[in-house]
């Protein structure tokens, strides 16, 4: 009887594994990716998981000192985003995502949905699981995904210079061991520390405010003269008096 059951759970893991291999040789098309493939192009009004998956990708773009909502529902704020990621890629800004929109992201992102020049690895130096810190280890992980978009506007907007995250994620215990503030944006996966590279401190302080972080620390803020720190904490605090901010 246990044999028979392993023989059909067997069968049904083929039948399964069949199904979505089928499943993604029908979703190859042209523009298949990796990480996620849009099938509709998207303008103000829509809604659903494949705007909340623009949304993600968008959150760099808010505007000066604004947030993104991810909330699966393209409006206004959501076109103004896109319009100036369109203008930011060279591409025609008319806050309609399409083929050449898609096409962009695509090649901005690994097949893991993180943006090209950043990863999960390196916005996780604490552990392996995302576990331990102040939310659930999937929530960590999908914050420290946001910030990494964020990260990519930030970069792309100071010339595509490599910009070096020195920390991010950190449990109880890691936060501990260097000293973290016990309310931290590190232990919720979104908080990141930027060091010094090709931009000053100040220079990734200051172009901060424009890429959507609520949470921006910087030099002449107690604790932060080697590093520039962000995050998306729920409402906005901005400190880097050295800087002017
Ligand atoms: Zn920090």
């Amino acid at each position: 009887m246990f044999g028979r059951a392993v023989r059909l759970l067997l069968s049904v893991v083929m039948l399964a594994t069949g199904l979505v291999v089928g499943s993604v040789a029908t979703a190859g098309t042209a523009h298949a990716d990796g990480c996620y493939t849009w099938t509709r192009t998207l303008s103000q009004g829509a809604s659903g998981a494949d705007v909340t998956q623009l949304q993600i990708r968008l959150g760099g773009y808010p505007g000066q000192g604004s947030v993104l909502a991810v909330d699966g529902a393209f409006g206004p704020a959501t076109m103004a985003a896109l319009k100036r990621f369109q203008s930011a890629y060279g591409l025609s800004a008319d806050g309609v995502a399409g083929n050449q929109t898609f096409n962009k992201l695509y090649a901005l992102q690994d097949d893991d949905c993180t943006p090209v020049h950043f990863s999960y690895a390196e916005l996780n130096r604490c552990n392996s699981t995302w576990s331990g810190g102040a939310v659930a280890a999937a929530t960590a992980r999908s914050n420290a995904l946001r910030t990494m978009w964020k990260l990519e506007a930030l970069r792309h907007a100071l010339g595509d210079q490599p910009i070096r995250v020195t920390s991010g994620f950190r449990s109880h215990a890691c936060n501990d061991a260097v000293g973290g503030a016990s309310g931290s944006r590190h232990l919720y996966g979104d908080g990141a520390d930027l060091g010094a590279g090709p931009h000053s401190l100040c220079t990734l302080a200051k172009q901060a405010r424009n890429h959507g972080f609520r949470g921006i620390l910087g030099p002449g803020y107690p604790g932060h003269n080697d590093h520039t720190h962000v995050d998306h904490r729920g409402s906005r605090y901005w400190s880097a008096p050295t800087c002017g901010i």
